[in-house]
């Protein structure tokens, strides 16, 4: 049996977004459920539009999601095994050079549309003569170098959409080197996956054409073809491609805007998949439950709505342990406790923090219920029983009930008109700002 290895292959030429974050979170879980190896790979060979803030950003970002990884590579430490690569497929004639300039692709690109042909590439370099080549070259110009697609059918058993062909003709030949020598992503994907043998390369289902050039070129250069499997994009939820809203939006803004990894991590690794999303505190449990197979091919929808829902959700099941030093200081496990199912995200708990812990502006509704809780007071210490006895108290006093006798009581003691249960918290504020603050002082 082929050991399992797995890759997530960005370009540190930006920061990750949602959907980048997604195909790291579905390789890794991938790798963790089947026992295999997590690679992490820059694809820096654009060395004009990578660098290393990027790089360190990107690696920043898998931190935080609590992806790790087994082994580390970067393209920009390899091109000698690119130029190897290019060296044999020169030899075995498959890559042959081109002169044609970026302008003159367009044109022709644009006759081949008004004909109503599909816009592939002619193949007119490979009708050149040496005298051909020797001229062009003699006027400036260097070769870019294609790689030359066999024609008829490509197929592959793809993990998530089954049985695949292309017709092969359909497609240009890629470029592989560019005519400053630069290998481009085709080739050094190929030769890095053929040569880290990865044995499953799972990406987006836009590479889905490049899938069958690329199994082309690992045979041309004698590597063993990897298992593909392409998930579908993901999506807005109102149908077009995804908005700045969520989808374009860095980790680094989510984490800003205090968005829980994990819930996140819920998200994408569910999304998509015939599995139900669940607010889950856990990778394990989420490595526990994966399966690449249970993906569909239907686009993915994304809802920052639900994003906000299971941060809650996770929140309201997260043990005081586990957000402890990201609370305010001097924060308490009951604090925790009582406001944890009223946030949505983890900042809140400096509001309340501040209603339990510093002096507030009182908002007086009805004097008559406020001097009444102040009478129907205990002494300390006060438990979760307490606030259920004043308000019966309140009750026998002045007649009021429901809103008319939780409202001034919750607007008084908080300064707000919700929140958390006042059971927990009137524990919290105490006797003497309870006091003060049902008092109007
Ligand atoms: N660097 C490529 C990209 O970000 C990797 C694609 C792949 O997974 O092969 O699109």
């Amino acid at each position: 049996m082929t050991d399992i290895s797995v890759r997530f292959a960005p370009s540190p030429t930006g920061r990750l977004h949602v959907g980048n974050a997604r195909g790291a979170l579905l390789n890794w879980l991938f790798a963790r459920k089947n026992g295999g190896s997590f690679l992490l790979r820059l694809d820096d060979t654009d060395t004009a539009r990578s660098n290393e803030e990027f790089a360190r950003g990107i690696e920043a970002d898998l931190r935080w999601l609590g992806l790790d990884w087994d082994r580390f590579a970067r393209q920009s430490d390899r091109f000698p095994l690119y130029a190897e690569a290019t060296e044999k497929l020169k030899a075995s004639g498959r890559l042959y050079p081109c002169y044609e300039t970026s302008e003159e692709l367009q044109l022709r690109r644009k006759i081949q549309l008004s004909q109503k042909k599909p816009p592939v590439y002619d193949r007119a370099a490979l009708k050149l003569t040496a005298e051909d080549r020797v001229k062009l070259e003699g006027e400036g110009r260097q070769p870019h170098w294609r790689f030359r697609l066999n024609h008829g059918t490509t197929a592959w058993d793809d993990i998530i959409h089954g049985h695949v062909e292309i017709d092969m003709a359909s497609l240009s030949d890629p470029v592989l080197v560019r005519s400053d020598g630069y290998p481009l992503y085709t080739l050094s994907s190929v030769v890095d996956d053929g040569d880290l043998k990865i044995s499953h390369v799972i990406r987006g289902e836009d590479h889905l054409t490049n899938t069958a050039a690329q199994i082309q070129l690992f045979e041309a250069l004698g590597y063993a073809v990897p298992t593909f499997g392409h998930f579908s994009l993901l999506l807005d939820a109102d149908g077009g491609g995804l908005s700045k809203r969520l989808g374009s939006l860095s980790l680094s803004d989510l984490r800003e805007q205090g968005v829980e990894p994990m819930a996140l991590n819920s998200l994408l690794a569910r999304l998509g998949s015939a599995d139900p999303v669940e607010a889950l505190t856990e990778l394990q449990t989420l490595i526990a439950g994966f399966d690449l197979a249970r993906f569909s091919r239907a686009a993915a929808r994304l809802d920052p709505h639900d994003l906000d829902l299971l941060n809650a959700k996770l929140l309201h099941a997260t043990d005081f342990a586990a957000v402890r030093e990201r609370l305010p200081h001097g924060a308490t496990e009951a604090f925790w406790l009582a406001i944890r199912g009223n946030i949505g995200r983890l900042s809140e708990a400096a509001d309340w923090w501040a209603v339990v812990s510093t002096d507030l502006a009182p908002v007086i509704e009805d004097p008559a219920v406020l001097a009444a809780a102040v009478e129907a007071l205990p002494p300390e210490p006060w438990d979760a029983t307490t606030w259920k006895a004043v308000t019966q108290a309140v009750t026998a006093k002045t007649g009021a009930k429901g809103k008319a006798l939780f409202h001034p009581l919750r607007l008084a003691l908080t300064g707000r008109d919700k929140g958390p249960e006042m059971a927990a918290l009137l524990p919290l504020i105490g006797r003497d700002r309870a006091v003060k603050r049902l008092t109007g002082k």
